[in-house]
């Protein structure tokens, strides 16, 4: 099969403050040293090609998720378009992982059947002093909620890159048992 055609939505979930858009600038930072087109919608939609063991996915990455958003409606679309979530929260504020699981419930009621890959994302982890939530509570939150965990630092580019190719690996996963 030829993987250049997938194209995945990848949607960053998570409180305000968490890292979401440090963590998306990451990426379209990647994209612009490579001349791709990451300035859609104002910089929150940021479509590149990656290669991933050997093969290459289009990844169109969303950061539009607004915790604040009365309407609903904003928040609605984010948990139908994507094919995968990187549901963030930082270690050092406790609130931000216990919302991150509701988030989960959350997108599992909306989504229900589907087989939707998920990574936990612990960010902000260059903050060891201020730390408010242990990687062994990360983890098991990851066990419970059945997906992936790994813990980030944005500020220092730390897992960021191990955090989008474990996607596009999760993506393959679901994609070639279908
Ligand atoms: P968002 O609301 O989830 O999009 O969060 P932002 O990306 O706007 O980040 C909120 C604040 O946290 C900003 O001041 C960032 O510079 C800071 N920040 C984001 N990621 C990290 C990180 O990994 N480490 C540290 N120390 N600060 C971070
Ligand atoms: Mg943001």
């Amino acid at each position: 099969t030829d993987s250049s055609n997938n194209i995945y939505n990848v949607v960053l979930i998570g409180e305000n403050g968490v890292g979401k858009s440090a963590l998306a600038s990451i990426f379209a930072g990647a994209a612009d040293s490579m001349g791709s087109d990451c300035d859609l919608y104002g910089g929150e939609v940021c479509e590149q090609t990656v290669t991933v063991d050997g093969e290459t996915a289009t990844i169109t990455l969303l950061d539009t998720w607004d915790p604040q958003d009365e309407s609903k409606w904003s928040q609605d679309q984010c948990m139908h378009v994507g094919d995968a979530y990187l549901i963030v929260y930082s270690i050092t504020d406790r609130a931000s992982f216990e919302r991150a699981s509701e988030l989960r419930i959350q997108l599992r009621r909306v989504r229900q059947s589907a087989d939707v890959p998920i990574i936990l994302v612990g960010n902000k982890c260059d903050l060891v002093r201020c730390r408010e939530v242990s990687i062994h509570e990360g983890r098991a939150c990851a066990v419970v909620f059945d997906c992936k965990f790994i813990e980030t630092s944005a500020a220092m580019q730390h897992n960021v890159w191990d955090m989008f190719t474990g996607i596009v690996r999760q993506l393959r996963l679901r994609h070639d048992s279908k």
